[in-house]
């Protein structure tokens, strides 16, 4: 190759390659040009089935076939009107089931869309947060450990970079990046240590890049063909019900041969029990079940995206009916994460902040006296390494024409921190007494950082400045305390003695039992011998300087999320790695704790367990503070054993382990990683606590729904069969003609089951225990249900139909009679079941017009049920005629028993249920 590659130029010539500024980045115009010359940062998937193959697919059906051939035979007797009639029924029932499934297709891919990656981008100078597939050569990406890489990039700055890309290499240890180019030829992927793949993902460390190809055109893409898994998301509940799909094709086959075999033994004619037969086996083998399933599941995960919950894996709605557990993370989940620092702890004195939220107007006071900053060298000092050991920064939004001024609440809300909340509060922070970040980062240069990672509970940086190097360092007080030798005491560097230690120690455990969450500060100066090779020792022997303590507001519609929990049967646990005293100030005010009491359980005391001991308390705590992500697998783990069904929240990467293991693995939608997404089943798109909430209610709502049209349609096949059974087992004519069962099919099964899909939920939905996770989809009397219903169904609509025939099943016309009546008693016991389905006690339990879909489905049902007896040229093709008022009467009376005594059944019981369940508790939870 004669070439040159980036990785062999330097980073400068990368960037001149691409006209860029590093800091600037490139601008809006520049970079919307690219896009349009090059094309999107897009794998171009292959497109899974066309919608042409998804209609002729309707028709493969065995039983459709065999209707098919059986009216090709019939319309080859000259039976013309028959055959062309069941033709336009079969292809009707094609093109409603390619509705269905072409819809159910679309939401499925529409919600493949919403989690595509987002990455940071240096556009015009300031850094954006953009679609992944946006990006173009020459932009500047900044990423961080949990980040996937966004396209291919050549490295302009790295700080501890690690990067794992197996995916690309298959090296399961990530490889060290740095941003020197290299200079032999030909070097492997895996070499390529300034260049970063698309797809591969960083584990630790920050850095800065530039996109040098980005598409098809990355290393990604060149293998796009070989790693497209398009994973099936099949739920196990559509996984069952195609197997129960298969047990009732059987079931139905069988019935109906015995119905023709019944039938021409009574001496009907073997040409009409055949169609008959067919068309009944048609009719009776639900094959729009799947499809309705699909759609109730992704209608109800576009209600859930409304609702800030984006479900990642289809199977896990259904799971969310069965959660008994939520772990929740505190900051940003619980809290607000809009941290404001309101007390100080520095040299033993403890002083107050003013102001709100990142507005950084506010004064330092020391028990009401103003401080000024310029005079307290040790104040100072805490400022000004909690300002450069920081990774956020602090705007001004502009002002919009549109927005009104004047209001104080309106200029608060303007300012805001891009990056970690933590950081942004200690920017305000220095604000407020004047040390400001800009101008510090004028006198200092960054020439080294160890990230904050959680494991670590702690962040430093190497700044360098006309006077030398200095180590900043801050995080969790008992952490960093460990890392200190020094303190600064009365001005002066003094050794931290035990007793001065304690002092700290008290200090912090005040703020933190008022909520507060604390950051100690510490910091090093460097002597020009000592060496940066080891960042080990970069944070040893630190001088601290004091704590800072923030508020983080918990969120307010946390409070009532957790109550609804209690009473729906749902445990929430507080998983933090905050101080425990925080964590258990917070879970009080949010009623997480028992009145008197409540488990706290903290890292320590978790790795100090073993397996075994932390079976027999998992259940009692409340609270795990101070904990590390491998914590959280343990808890996972420890939960299920106790035959638990457990969401686990969590936004790193270390997080991901226990994102996995858990039933339902949550991630956090703005401040989660690409690695805990991807980890995830649901994503958070408002990182909000009630949100988990929400979706679980409508995974419950989901999976009742489903219910409720399996049992419709299962309870009207059960009826239609059994209807065409007994009569010719009785020896009784056919109640209905081949072309009434396949309109029955079409017309009262297709749009009320539907509808059926997404009715509203019950009211007390979130007041039941969650269902188990092994349980029968006919658990709860379902199947009883169906049962009892579809024979009460059958017998009634032979009862009319046996009525009508006054004992002269031989008179033709006597018998077409009939057979409008059983029809039209059929339907309409059909039509009123389908209210009864909507409630797990009785059809009164419930407004009857709340479903608008439902009514309107039942409506034209009814108006189509109508018309074709009705309408003059209609009543020929469908063995039709109008019916008189009594007779009228008679269909009604026949529909209407099963729901009336189905109705009286359960309010008895009904009553005596609600008496018992007054004394049983509604909640297994200690
Ligand atoms: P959580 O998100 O549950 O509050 P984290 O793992 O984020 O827990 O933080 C654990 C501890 O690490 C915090 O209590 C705090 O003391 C410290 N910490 C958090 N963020 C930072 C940061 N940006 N820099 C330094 N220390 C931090
Ligand atoms: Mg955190």
């Amino acid at each position: 190759m004669s070439q040159r590659q980036w990785y062999q130029m330097s980073t400068e010539e990368v960037l001149l390659a691409h006209e860029v500024d590093p800091v600037r980045g490139l601008s809006w115009d520049e970079a919307t040009d690219r896009l349009k010359q090059n094309g999107s940062n897009e794998l171009i998937e292959k497109r899974s089935v066309s919608p042409l193959t998804l209609l002729l697919n309707q028709f493969k059906d065995f039983m459709v076939l065999v209707l098919m051939g059986a009216t090709l035979i019939s319309g080859l007797l000259g039976e013309y009107l028959d055959a062309i009639t069941i033709v336009l029924i079969i292809m009707m029932n094609g093109v409603l089931g390619f509705i269905q499934e072409f819809r159910a297709e679309r939401s499925l891919r529409a919600l493949k869309e919403l989690s595509a990656p987002f990455t940071n981008v240096v556009r015009d100078g300031e850094m954006h947060h953009i679609p992944a597939r946006e990006l173009v050569a020459g932009d500047i990406v900044v990423l961080e450990s949990g980040d996937r890489v966004p396209a291919d990039v050549r490295f302009i700055e790295t700080y501890g970079m690690y990067a794992e890309e197996s995916a690309l290499t298959g090296e399961s240890l990530p490889t060290s990046k740095f941003t020197d180019s290299l200079h032999t030829n030909e070097v492997p992927l895996g070499d390529q240590k300034n260049l970063g793949f698309m797809g591969t993902l960083i584990t630790r460390g920050t850095a800065k890049a530039v996109v040098v190809r980005t598409g098809m055109a990355t290393e990604m893409g060149k293998i796009a063909d070989l790693i497209q898994n398009t994973e099936s998301q099949e739920t196990p509940l559509q996984h069952r019900l195609e197997q129960l799909g298969k047990i009732l094709i059987a079931v139905a086959i069988g019935l109906t041969i015995m119905v023709v075999i019944a039938g021409i033994v009574h001496g009907q004619p073997p040409y009409a029990m055949f169609i008959a037969g067919v068309s009944l086996a048609v009719a009776a083998i639900p094959e729009g079940l799947p499809a309705i399933v699909t759609i109730a599941l992704a209608l109800g995960v576009q209600r859930m995206i409304k609702r800030k919950a984006i479900v990642r894996k289809l199977p896990s709605v259904e799971t969310l009916g069965c959660a008994s557990v939520i772990c929740s993370d505190k900051t940003g989940t619980l809290t607000q994460n809009k941290m404001t620092v309101t007390h100080l702890w520095v040299g033993g004195q403890s002083l107050d902040v003013t102001g709100d939220g990142y507005d950084p107007r506010g004064q330092i006071y020391s028990s009401g006296a103003l401080i000024d900053v310029s005079k307290n060298t040790m104040l100072a000092k805490l400022l000004e390494v909690s300002v450069l050991c920081n990774n956020a920064t602090l705007h001004q939004q502009e002002h919009d024409g549109k927005r009104k001024k004047g209001k104080d609440e309106e200029f608060a809300s303007e300012w805001l921190v891009k990056g970690d909340p933590t950081d942004g509060a200690l920017v305000v922070l220095g604000a407020k007494a004047g040390i400001y970040q800009q101008a510090l980062e004028g006198q200092y240069s960054r020439i080294h950082e160890v990230p904050f990672d959680s494991d670590r509970k702690r962040m430093s940086v190497v700044v360098s400045s006309s006077q030398g190097r200095m180590v900043c360092s801050k995080g969790a007080p008992d952490v960093l305390l460990e890392q200190c030798s020094y303190v600064l005491w009365e001005d002066k560097i003094i050794p931290f003695t035990a007793t001065l230690k304690s002092k700290v120690l008290s200090a912090n455990e005040a703020m933190a039992r008022n909520a507060l969450r604390v950051i100690g500060i510490a910091y090093r100066d460097l002597k020009i011998t000592d060496q940066l090779t080891d960042e080990s020792e970069l944070e040893d022997c630190l001088v601290f300087v004091g704590l800072t303590g923030m508020i983080d507001p918990p969120r307010r519609e946390v409070r009532d999320a957790i109550s609804k929990c209690r009473k729906a049967g749902i445990k929430t646990v507080m998983i933090t790695g905050d101080h425990q005293t925080t964590a258990e100030a917070i879970a009080r005010s949010l009623g997480m704790l028992p009145q008197n009491g409540g488990m706290i359980v903290s890292g320590a005391e978790l790795t100090a367990v073993t397996d075994e001991a932390l079976d027999k308390f998992v259940e009692d705590v409340y609270v795990f503070a101070r904990v590390s992500p491998e914590h959280k697998l343990r808890i996972v783990k420890s939960l299920q054993r106790k035959g638990h069904v457990v969401a686990m929240t969590g936004d790193g990467v270390n997080d991901a382990p226990a994102i996995k293991a858990a039933d339902i693995g949550i991630a956090m939608g703005i401040s989660g990683t690409d690695v805990s997404k991807e980890a995830s089943a649901l994503v958070l798109s408002d990182d909000n606590f009630s949100t988990i909430v929400a979706a679980i209610e409508e995974g419950r709502g989901i999976y009742e729904n489903i219910r409720k049209f399996i049992r419709y349609l299962l309870a009207s096949n059960v009826g239609e069969i059994l209807t065409m059974f007994i009569a010719m087992m009785a020896g009784l004519p056919l109640p209905l003609v081949p072309i009434q069962i396949l309109w029955v099919n079409l017309v009262t099964d297709g749009l009320p089951a539907m509808a059926l899909g997404v009715d509203q939920a019950e009211k007390d939905l979130m007041q039941q225990k969650p269902r188990g996770a092994k349980e029968n989809i006919f658990a709860r009397r379902l199947g009883w249900k169906i049962i009892s219903r579809g024979i009460l169904i059958g017998v009634c609509t032979l009862g009319a139909f046996y009525l009508s025939l006054h004992g002269h099943a031989d008179d033709p016309e006597v018998l077409v009679r009939a057979q409008s009546v059983s029809f039209a008693t059929l339907v309409m016991a059909q039509l009123i079941h389908v209210f009864d389905c909507r409630s797990s006690r009785s059809i009164f339990h419930r407004n009857l017009f709340q479903n608008r879909s439902l009514v309107l489905a039942v409506l034209s049902s009814l108006l189509l049920m109508l018309a074709v007896m009705y309408v003059p040229d209609l009543q020929p093709i469908f063995k039709t005629v109008a019916l008189g008022f009594r007779e009228w009467c008679l269909v009604i009376v026949a529909a209407g028993i099963p729901t009336f005594l189905m109705g009286i059944g359960s309010v008895t019981r009904g009553n005596k249920k609600s008496k018992k369940s007054f004394s049983s508790p509604k909640v297994s939870f200690r």
